[in-house]
C-alpha cells in the first residue's frame, strides 16, 4: 500500500486528524494507495511554514532563484521514468503520453520560469519636466495554487513554478484523485534545494482541504483549475475578502473543418484532437462542425479511426488510449451517452464501456465514441462531457459555422481547419474563445496568454499575465 504524505516545511508530514483517503487506480479499479485527508489545521501549519520562509525567498537575489527553478526542472527530467509511470496509474493515462508530453512539460514550466523572473520587467511613465512614474511589482506573499486530475503534474506546476518566480511562497493542492506525481514533486523540491516552507503540497478533498486553502486569512491569491461549478462557488466565496483569484475553468470547444483543409492531415490532428487523454483534456475539441461537401468523407474517416482504436492497459508502452480517470467519471460520461441517445443522437462508433481480460478487468475503459443528428442546443452540444465523446454537425457557410461554435456557455479554445487565409483570420477574430489554433491543436508558446471566456473562467495564465497575476502593482510618483 501506497502511503502518501503531505509535504511541509521542507519534510513529509501525516495529516493532523490522521484521516486517509483511499487513492485508486484507474486502470484496474483497486485501491492502491492512500492520501491524506486534510484539513484547516494542516492548511495552518502550512501558512506557519510558508510565512516564516517567505522574507528569505524574497530576498533571494533573482539568478540564485532562477538556479533553484532550473534545478527542480531538472531532476524532473531525471526522475522522469518514475514520474510518467506514477501519473499513468493513478490517471489511467498512457504510460507514452505521460512520458513524451505531462512529464516533459512540468520540466518545461518551471524552466520557463525560471528565466521569465529574471526577464520580467516593470514599466515607468514620464510626465515631462514634472515627475516620473515607475512600477513596482511584488510578490503578493502567500498564494494558493489548487488543479484537477486530466494534466496532474503538468498543471499543478503550471500554477507553481510562476507563483514561486514571482517570490511568493506556495500551499499547494493536487486534485486527491491524482495525488501521486504531486507527492513526488515534494521529494524533487528538497533534493533541488527549494528552501523549506517555500511550496507545501496539501493532500485531500476540495470542500475541505480545497476551501481552507481558498478561505485561509493570510494566502492572498488563489489560482483554481477544474471545473465550472466548483470555480463558480470558489468566486462566489472569496468575493468578500477580495483575493486575487484566477479561474480556467470548463471548455465545450469546437472544431470548425471546411471543404478546403488538407483533409488526411485535418483527420490525424483533429482526431487527436478529440481522443487524446480519452478526450479528458479541457482544450480537446468536442464538438466538430464540418462544411456540407466533405462532411460524409470526413465523418467516415474519423468513424474509422475510432473503430481501430481501442483502449488497453495504459501501463503498455504501445497503448494509444488508457482509462477514464475515475468510476463516477466514467458513469458521468455513458450517462451522457445514454442522453444523446434519447435526445434522438445516432451513434456511429463506440458509445460503450469496454472490458479488458487480466489485471485490467475492474479498470473503467470506454470507446472513443462519435455521435451525429443531434441539434446545436442538445445537452451534448452544449455541455462539458470530458471523455472520448464528440458530436458531428454540418453546416453550408462561415457564417453559420460561426454562430454554430458561439451558441455556447464556454468559451475556452476552438480550432479552425483551412488554407483560405482570409476565412481563417477573420473566423479568429469573431470566435468568443480565449485561444484559437488555425490548422494545429495544442501547440503551446509558454508566452501566450492561456485562458477562457464566459464560463471558462476568469483572467489569464502563461508568460508575462501569470507573473503579474502572482504580483501585485505598485506606482510610485516622484516629482521633481
Ligand atoms: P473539480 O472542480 O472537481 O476539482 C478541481 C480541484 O478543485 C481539485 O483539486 C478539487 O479537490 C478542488 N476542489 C473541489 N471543490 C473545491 C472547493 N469547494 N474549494 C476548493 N477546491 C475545491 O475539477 P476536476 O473534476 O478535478 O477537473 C475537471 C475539470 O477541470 C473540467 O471541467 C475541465 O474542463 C477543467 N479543466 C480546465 C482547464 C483549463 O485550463 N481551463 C484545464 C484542465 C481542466
Amino acid at each position: 500500500m501506497d502511503i502518501i504524505a503531505n509535504f511541509i516545511d521542507g519534510h513529509y508530514q501525516a495529516p493532523v486528524d490522521g484521516g486517509y483517503l483511499d487513492n485508486i487506480e484507474s486502470a484496474t479499479g483497486l485501491t492502491y494507495g492512500q492520501i491524506p485527508d486534510s484539513d484547516i489545521n494542516d492548511v495552518d501549519i502550512a501558512v506557519t511554514a510558508a510565512k516564516k520562509a517567505l522574507p528569505q525567498w524574497q530576498a533571494m537575489p533573482l539568478e540564485q532563484r532562477a538556479d533553484v527553478l532550473y534545478a527542480i526542472a531538472q531532476e524532473i527530467e531525471n526522475r522522469i521514468d518514475e514520474l510518467a509511470l506514477a501519473e499513468a496509474t493513478d490517471n489511467g493515462k498512457p504510460v507514452s503520453l505521460a512520458r513524451t508530453i505531462d512529464i516533459p512539460r512540468a520540466a518545461a514550466n518551471f524552466k520557463f520560469f525560471a528565466h521569465a523572473c529574471s526577464q520580467f520587467a516593470s514599466e515607468s511613465h514620464a510626465m515631462a519636466g514634472t515627475a516620473i512614474n515607475y512600477t513596482l511589482r511584488q510578490p503578493v506573499g502567500i498564494v494558493g495554487c489548487i488543479s484537477p486530475w486530466n494534466l496532474p503534474l503538468y498543471l499543478f506546476t503550471w500554477k507553481i513554478a510562476p507563483a514561486l518566480a514571482a517570490g511568493n511562497c506556495v500551499i499547494a493542492k493536487p486534485s486527491e484523485v491524482t495525488p501521486k506525481t504531486a507527492a513526488l514533486l515534494g521529494e524533487i523540491c528538497q533534493k533541488a534545494g527549494l528552501p523549506a516552507g517555500v511550496l507545501n503540497i496539501l493532500h485531500g478533498q476540495g470542500a475541505k482541504v480545497g476551501q481552507a486553502i481558498c478561505q485561509h486569512k493570510l494566502i492572498k491569491a488563489i489560482s483554481f483549475t477544474g471545473g465550472t461549478a466548483t470555480g463558480a462557488a470558489i468566486a462566489q466565496m472569496l468575493a468578500p475578502s477580495f483575493k486575487k483569484l484566477s479561474l480556467e475553468l470548463g471548455g465545450k470547444n469546437p472544431a470548425l473543418i471546411f471543404a478546403d483543409c488538407d483533409f488526411e492531415q485535418t483527420v490525424e490532428q483533429v482526431f487527436k484532437a478529440s481522443f487524446a487523454n480519452q478526450g479528458q483534456i479541457c482544450l480537446c475539441a468536442s464538438r466538430h462542425y464540418i462544411e456540407r461537401p466533405i462532411y460524409e468523407k470526413f465523418k467516415q474517416a474519423l468513424i474509422d479511426k475510432a473503430k481501430a482504436l481501442q483502449p488497453n492497459d495504459p501501463l503498455l508502452t504501445e497503448t494509444q488510449m488508457g482509462a477514464i480517470v475515475s468510476k463516477p467519471h466514467l458513469d458521468k460520461v455513458l450517462n451522457y451517452i445514454e442522453i444523446a441517445k434519447s435526445q434522438g443522437g445516432t451513434i456511429l462508433a463506440g458509445g460503450e464501456q469496454v472490458n479488458i481480460s487480466g489485471r485490467c478487468q475492474q479498470g473503467y475503459f470506454l470507446q472513443p465514441t462519435i455521435i451525429e443528428n443531434l441539434p446545436n442546443d442538445a445537452r451534448c452540444n452544449q455541455e462539458e462531457i470530458f471523455g472520448p465523446v464528440i458530436t458531428l454537425q454540418v453546416f453550408d457557410s462561415d457564417e453559420e459555422a460561426l454562430v454554430l461554435a458561439n451558441d455556447s456557455q464556454y468559451g475556452l479554445a476552438a480550432t479552425i481547419w483551412s488554407n483560405n487565409l482570409q476565412r481563417t483570420h477573420t473566423l479568429a477574430e469573431q470566435l468568443n474563445t480565449g485561444i484559437v489554433w488555425v490548422n494545429c491543436w495544442l501547440l503551446r508558446d509558454l508566452r501566450t496568454p492561456f485562458g477562457g471566456m464566459n464560463n471558462s473562467g476568469l483572467g489569464r495564465e502563461g508568460g508575462l499575465e501569470a507573473m503579474r497575476f502572482f504580483t501585485e502593482s505598485k506606482n510610485v510618483c516622484v516629482k521633481y
